[in-house]
């Protein structure tokens, strides 16, 4: 049974999980006290394929350990979301990118948009969370509408959509909403319909096998169709060559994202080397 394999697991504790138990620790500790001074926010252009130019750009946040170099998102976020601290660091970067934002809209476009990623473990406190986020847009002269609020799409597997009936508080306050990592998350299309969704951002899965006559470019063909039919902006996600620019804005793609136009870099970075037309289409 499953009780007596708990058991044993624990009388023949393998040192190596062990260790791994003490590294995850290590970790923890070193991120309660790393929030303020060693997370920063790096950024990713989105290119509009039609207007042909950067007019937004995703907040992604790292971590710059001062013995272990630079951390991964996708190493610290889970952790963070295991141990709450999710919600300090959330805190954290939408408050960076209030920051960063004026910056942004000076050396690109007034409507220039911030994308940020939101773990549903923020939306436990839904109200609370928009109030001072609503305040902190206030303090730094900035809209609702500036924002754009990423959530992955297998939110979606809740069926009672709890996530993204909160969510559409923040919708309605003048935020945009994008469902991350689309058509990886089983998400059913009788939910989607019901909620009022801005963008799907086409997961890098698809992207990185496009080719001429595959299958993925077929899918990614019906994804953009079904977006656009229910009023669905879509961002191609991890966008590095070319070609897969070419297929994937043939096919009426809106926007591209990927080391293709950038990688995240700082925000000194965006604003000093402001790229012009970077793929044409
Ligand atoms: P995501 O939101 O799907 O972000 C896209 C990831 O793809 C980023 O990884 C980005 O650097 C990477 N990427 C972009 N273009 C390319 C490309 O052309 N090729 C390849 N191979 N990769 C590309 P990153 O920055 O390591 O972030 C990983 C994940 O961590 C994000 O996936 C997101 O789910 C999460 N994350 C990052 N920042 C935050 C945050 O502030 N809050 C929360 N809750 N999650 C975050
Ligand atoms: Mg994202
Ligand atoms: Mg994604
Ligand atoms: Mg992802």
């Amino acid at each position: 049974t499953a009780k007596r394999d708990g058991r044993n697991r624990h009388r023949y504790f393998d040192p190596a999980m062990r260790e791994a138990i003490l590294h995850k620790r290590e970790l923890i500790a070193d991120l309660r006290d790393a929030i303020e001074t060693e997370l920063v926010v790096y950024y990713q252009p989105i290119f509009d394929c039609q207007l042909q130019r950067i007019t937004k750009a995703e907040a992604l946040v790292r971590w710059l350990h001062p013995e272990k170099g630079l951390i991964s998102p996708a190493e610290f976020i889970p952790l963070a979301e295991e141990c709450g601290l999710i919600i300090a660091i959330g805190q954290r970067v939408f408050d960076q990118v209030c920051q960063d934002l004026p910056a942004l809209k000076s050396a690109y476009d007034d409507g220039f948009q911030v994308s940020i990623n939101v773990s549903p473990i923020q939306f436990a406190h839904e109200e609370t969370q928009l109030t001072q986020w609503v305040h902190l847009l206030n303090a730094h002269n900035l809209s609702c509408n500036d924002i754009i609020v990423e959530i992955t799409e297998g939110v979606m597997l809740d069926p009672n959509c709890e996530t993204i009936k909160k969510l559409m508080v923040f919708r309605d306050h003048g935020m945009h909403v994008a469902l991350d990592d689309f058509g990886t998350g089983y998400s059913s299309l009788a939910y989607i319909y019901q909620y009022d969704i801005d963008y799907f951002k086409i997961d890098q899965c698809f992207i990185s096998t496009l080719k001429v006559g595959s299958d993925t470019l077929a899918l990614c063909e019906a994804m953009v169709l079904m977006a656009h039919k229910l009023g669905i902006q879509v961002v191609a996600e991890g966008v590095e060559t070319t070609e897969q620019a070419e297929l994937i804005s043939a096919i009426g793609c809106d926007f591209i994202q990927g080391y293709l136009i950038s990688k995240p870099q700082p925000l000194s970075v965006l604003v000093s080397d402001r790229k012009g037309v970077v793929f044409s289409s």
